[in-house]
């Protein structure tokens, strides 16, 4: 899908419901509210209507985009400019290329990027983990200090497979063991880290012993074990890419909203390779619950 297709496939709000139908009840419409199959309105075809409940409403009722007075081909060509851009893309741009104001173009892109969400699965086979700081002014000379003003993300990778950022309140060890226990199963094979003391102690049992370590302090960044490379360099390729998102594109990210942000990178990340990032994201935008401006901004 290009910026031309959706500017041509797309052109009336008619077509994007159309597509937006499909998307969000590929089995037939069905009642959001009683979930019975419901009937299209023969006077007003974009509305449908439930007998069961005789509730009235459209593909878009109880979706982000409700409310939203915007024509669909804008939330679309949105929608295709965040999936294209691979290191982020500003609330500023968006303005300049759609045409909106800077408040419509902010919300539009909170809104798909909320939107961007993985269904949540447990990592196994053979992962990376490691922890970046983001964000916040480094004064002092102290590492802890810098460290303490930034936000702490920690990365998993499974290699060849799926990556995970987690925002965390602190570099802790009893923070890796939390996200560790929610992301990452007991059958896993391998877990790659660095030296670091935080994953010595915070690893949960049924994995310590699964643990092997590069040592950074040593200037070691791969190892060759039987064949096996013993190396974060994955999981650290994915910081940099989000890193070179927030210098690039997004500039300053808060720590309110630092979450949305990483989940739009790994869901982008995650479907790199695959033709239907696009159809995805409508997918999700249409099954995602409703996200309020004041929500957004509380
Ligand atoms: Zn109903």
């Amino acid at each position: 899908m290009t910026l031309v297709d959706v500017i041509n496939l797309f052109d009336t709000d008619e077509r994007c419901r159309e597509l937006l139908v499909r998307l969000r009840w590929p089995n037939g419409v069905e009642c959001p509210r009683c979930k019975m199959p419901a009937v299209e309105l023969a006077t007003a075809k974009q509305l449908f209507y439930c007998k069961g409940c005789d509730y009235q409403f459209s593909v878009t009722s109880g979706t982000i985009f409700n409310d939203s007075h915007l024509p669909l081909q804008k939330w679309f060509l949105a929608t295709l400019l965040l999936c294209e851009s691979r290191k982020g893309h500003s609330a500023n741009q968006m303005k300049r290329e759609l045409g909106v104001s800077y408040k419509t173009a902010w919300y539009l892109c909170h809104r798909i990027r909320y939107a961007m969400t993985e269904v949540h699965k447990m990592l196994d086979g053979t992962i990376e983990v490691d922890e970046t700081y983001i964000g916040g002014k480094q004064r002092g000379k102290g590492v802890a200090y810098g460290k303490q003003q930034k936000e702490v993300v920690i990365g998993i990778i499974k290699r060849n497979g799926e990556l995970k950022f987690i925002h965390v309140k602190e570099g802790t060890s009893a923070a890796i063991r939390e996200v560790m226990e929610q992301h990452v199963s007991e059958d896993v094979d391998v877990i790659v880290t660095d030296e670091s003391v935080l994953y010595a102690s915070g690893l949960p049992k049924a994995q310590v012993s699964k643990r092997k370590a590069v040592n950074h302090k040593a200037a070691e960044y791969v190892r060759y074990e039987n064949g096996f490379m013993v190396t974060t360099n994955t999981v650290e390729s994915a910081f940099s890419l989000f890193k070179r998102g927030i210098v690039g594109a997004w500039h300053r990210v808060s720590p309110k909203h630092l979450a949305a942000y990483l989940n739009e990178m790994t869901f982008r990340f995650n479907r790199r390779k695959s033709h239907t990032l696009f159809l995805d994201t409508l997918r999700h935008m249409v099954t995602a619950p409703v996200l309020t401006f004041e929500r957004l901004t509380a």
